[in-house]
């Protein structure tokens, strides 16, 4: 138990999902402001310990169907996206005026699947949300429902979740719902059902549990929860599933008083991104390095573009390309922080001067050394 505790305390950069039972009351549909509060409370803790954290808040749909005053139940497609937008300026207000309590910083960001899909909106993304970590914010992130159409949605805020969990390299992510962990049978209809504290290995086994609980208001369920726990495994994250139904969930978590299920990663974030680059099978481009740079990139450097001799192929930034030795020979693979046009135009330069001769400021690295799997 100590150990997966620690999963949550050690953990450098957090990714908490709330779900729309938790924030939202069900028999009126007001927002539950003091279990926020308590909530908030715990956010801060965690940041006063140096951790950064990420929050993933589902709730639009249901605040914003009550004040439009729809009907209980199935909503049709546009009704929800209408519901999303009203509950969405709710939602965010809410978040800035309670995390505000507590001396935090707050930033909206609404994702689409393609943003996590598609590799430049990706980079963006990632590097917004790493800027806003960097300047010590809360980014609140929430899936654009008013433009998510039903074939390019994520659907649920699980999977988003972990998505953002592995586009931002967290090491822990923590799903706070009103389900307090895996079971090998549904709960709700099984007495017997047994309760599942720690999981190494997500077998088909283990994802057949994941029939059943479903609440009224989040789409998710366990097998939402279950897929999320794949992505996020193999980013190299542990994911943790906790009831949110008590205040201060987090800091119950951390004291061992709630009980959660853990799904424990085998890598660490940096490890999994690795493996996943060395594994890649399409290389874009080819980049030549002279002797120094090769030095270097064994000295656990990243590749700056004043080690560059030669670009060949044709590559867009964020593309998997192979890095050579002078002498021909392979040295091991990365992501291109530039597209080869404007690689081609930097190489043998300072970083200091890539801002002049691109017109805009780039990374200071060609391939930054956490994006690179070296031979
Ligand atoms: N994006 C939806 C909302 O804010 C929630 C999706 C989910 O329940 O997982 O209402």
């Amino acid at each position: 138990m100590a150990s997966l505790i620690e999963k949550l305390t050690n953990a450098k950069r957090v990714v908490i999902k709330i779900g729309s039972a938790l924030l939202v009351d069900g028999d009126t549909g007001e927002l539950r402001k003091r279990w926020l509060v308590a909530l908030a409370e715990d956010v801060a803790e965690m940041r006063a310990r140096g951790q950064e954290v990420l929050i993933v808040s589902s709730g639009s749909i249901a605040m914003g169907r009550t004040v439009l005053g729809l009907p209980a139940g199935q909503l049709r497609l546009e009704e929800s996206q209408a519901a999303a937008a009203t509950g969405q300026v709710l939602l965010a207000h809410a978040y800035q005026e309670i995390l505000g309590l507590v001396d935090l910083k707050i930033a909206q960001i609404l994702l689409t699947l393609s943003d996590t899909e598609e590799r430049r909106r990706y980079l963006n993304a990632r590097s917004t949300l790493s800027t806003l970590l960097s300047l010590g914010s809360i980014p609140v992130i929430n899936e654009n429902d008013t433009v998510a159409t039903s074939e390019i949605r994520y659907g649920d805020n699980d999977r988003l979740a972990a998505r953002v969990a592995q586009m931002m390299g967290a090491d822990c992510l923590v799903l706070l719902s009103d389900v307090d962990g895996l079971y090998d049978k549904d709960p709700t209809t099984n007495a017997d059902a047994t309760f599942l504290p720690e999981i190494h290995d997500l077998s088909d086994e283990i994802m057949a549990m994941g029939g059943g609980v479903q609440t009224a208001y989040g789409s998710g369920g366990m097998i939402t929860k279950l897929k999320a726990a794949q992505i996020a495994t193999q980013a190299g994250c542990s994911m943790i599933i906790a009831s949110g139904k008590i205040r201060h969930p987090l800091q119950a978590i951390e004291k061992g008083d709630a009980r959660f299920s853990c799904f424990v990663a085998t890598d660490t974030p940096r490890t999994a991104r690795k493996k996943w680059i060395a594994g890649s099978l399409s290389s874009a481009g080819t980049l030549t390095l002279d002797t120094g740079a090769e030095k270097a990139l064994g000295n656990g450097k990243s590749l700056l573009p004043a080690g560059v001799t030669r670009i060949d192929g044709d590559f867009e930034r964020g593309d998997l390309v192979t890095l050579i030795s002078a002498d021909g020979k392979e040295l091991g693979r990365g992501l291109s922080n530039y597209s080869s046009e404007d690689a081609k135009l930097i190489i043998g330069h300072k970083s200091g001067e890539i801002a002049d001769l691109l017109g805009y400021s780039g990374r200071d690295e060609l391939v930054h050394r956490d994006e690179m799997a070296l031979n």
